[in-house]
This record gives C-alpha cells, structure tokens and sequence, in this order.
C-alpha cells in the first residue's frame, strides 16, 4: 500500500474507502503510475449484501486496491454506522472520468463485456466525447470457457493501462479476481451494464432522478426483472440497522 491509502470503512464487513470522484481518479492515476495489477470495485448495497451471505466474494472487494461507493444505499450505511462518505462514486461516473483523463495521459482502454457489439459501440461513443482516447480492444461478454485462453492473450498482447469489465457484478469481480495477475493490466475495473448505456442500448437515469437518489427505482420501472434483485435493499438496511446497534 502506498502512502497516500485513503481511509476506509466496513460496511457489512466490507471494506469501502472514503474518497471523493476526483480523489478516485487520483488513485488510478498512482496505480497506472506503479504498473503493477490493481483491481478497482463500486460498491452497490446489493452486492455489499450479498458479499455480507458469501465470504468468497468479500475477500475479493477487500483484496481489491480500491473499492468505492456506488450508491445512496452505502453513503446512507456508512453514515448510519459512524463514518460518513464524501460522495458517490458509481462505475459510470469513474469511468467517464477515467476517459477524461486517460485521453490527456495516453492511457490505452480495453472493453470487455456486454452484447456483440455494444463494447465497440461504447469505445466509439467514448471517443467521440474525449478525443485523444486510446481503445486497446473490445470484446463481447459471451465468450464460453473455450474461447477464454484466446481473450486473455489478446489483452495481453494490446497492453492496455486499463481494462474494463462488464460483466455485471458479481460476475466481473470474479473475472478481475481470477485473471488480474495473469494479465499484469494496471488497473482492471468492473462497470455493470455501463457500456449498455453508453452505447445507447439502455438509457441512464435523467439527472433529477439521480439527484432524488432513486435512480434504482427508474431501473426497476424499465426493467422489472430487477425487481428480485432490488429485494435485496431492504434486508441490506436491517443488517446496517442491526450492524449499528451491536456496535452501540
Ligand atoms: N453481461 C455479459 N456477460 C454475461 C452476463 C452479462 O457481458 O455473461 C453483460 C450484460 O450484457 C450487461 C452487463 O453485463 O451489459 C450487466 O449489466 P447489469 O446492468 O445487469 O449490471 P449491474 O450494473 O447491475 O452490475
């Protein structure tokens, strides 16, 4: 660890480190500095419960070199249990920024993950926004098991400074997990259905429901199969709640 680790809290036994969106990029910044593998997670409350009932996937967020907050639900349980966040940061946020300052740094980006075709489509809308942007490679999310020596050769061979996964979570943290240090990339980070939304494929929240903390109800109306996944917010807050009162 270097110097300048941030200080972090658990959250249901989750480690989620207190920085801000630009203190974030700041980290990144150091880790593509090092060179060396690092893995970056946003946290959402669901995949905090879920990590909370799967020590498997606990140890791999607090293995990881940084793991921000994605999501009202844990700003609202850090709060809860005494150590209070800056602010969000979610996937998409982190990696539009990322973008912003890789295109200036010359940093090289793979996409790896959702439908045929929607990585490159995002690679294409992101450097439209952010001219300069170096795409390494993209690659579709489904890829079979057979086809994954090749995948992982292929990253290799375009070097990329950062490798971004979207596979959805917690899928992309066991990938990251599982493949980081063979693929020796700097910074390797799981972005959800980002590239879905980047690409135009699905549509992100308008900003005034962003700012009402409910963008998680805007993705439920547009897709009810997250009804079952959403469940989770609520037992998330009851173990926050008792979390809180064992600690006094
Ligand atoms: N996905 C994929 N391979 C898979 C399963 C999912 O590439 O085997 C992609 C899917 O196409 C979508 C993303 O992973 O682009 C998951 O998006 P979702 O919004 O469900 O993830 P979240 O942001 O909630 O983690």
């Amino acid at each position: 660890m270097s110097r300048s680790t941030p200080p972090s809290c658990y959250i249901l036994g989750n480690r989620v480190d207190s920085l801000t969106l630009a203190g974030a990029v700041a980290r990144v910044k150091e880790f593509v500095r090092a060179g060396t593998p690092h893995h970056v997670v946003t946290l959402n409350a669901e995949i905090a419960y879920r990590a909370y009932g799967e020590p498997q996937l606990q140890a791999v967020i607090n293995r990881a070199h940084l793991v921000t907050a994605d999501g009202a639900g844990i700003l609202w349980a850090a709060r809860r249990l005494g150590h209070p966040l800056p602010e969000r940061v979610t996937g998409i946020d982190l990696l539009q920024a990322l973008a912003a300052a890789g295109a200036g740094e010359g940093w090289r980006f793979y996409l790896y993950g959702a439908a045929p075709g929607v990585a490159a489509q995002a690679a294409a809308h992101l450097q439209r926004e952010h001219p300069g942007l170096v795409v390494a490679g993209t690659s579709h999310g489904y890829l079979g098991p057979d086809a994954m020596p090749l995948l992982l050769a292929e990253i290799r061979a375009a070097q990329p400074h950062i490798l971004l996964v979207g596979l959805g979570a917690p899928k992309q943290e066991y990938w990251i997990a599982s493949y980081l240090e063979e693929l020796q990339v700097p910074v390797a980070m799981g972005v959800g259905g980002s590239f879905d939304v980047l690409a135009g494929v699905a549509r992100r929240a308008p900003a005034w429901v962003q700012r009402l903390n409910l963008e998680w109800l805007y993705r439920v109306v547009k897709e009810p199969k997250r009804v079952k996944r959403i469940m989770a917010l609520p037992k998330f807050m009851i173990a926050v709640w008792q979390e809180a009162r064992r600690q006094g």
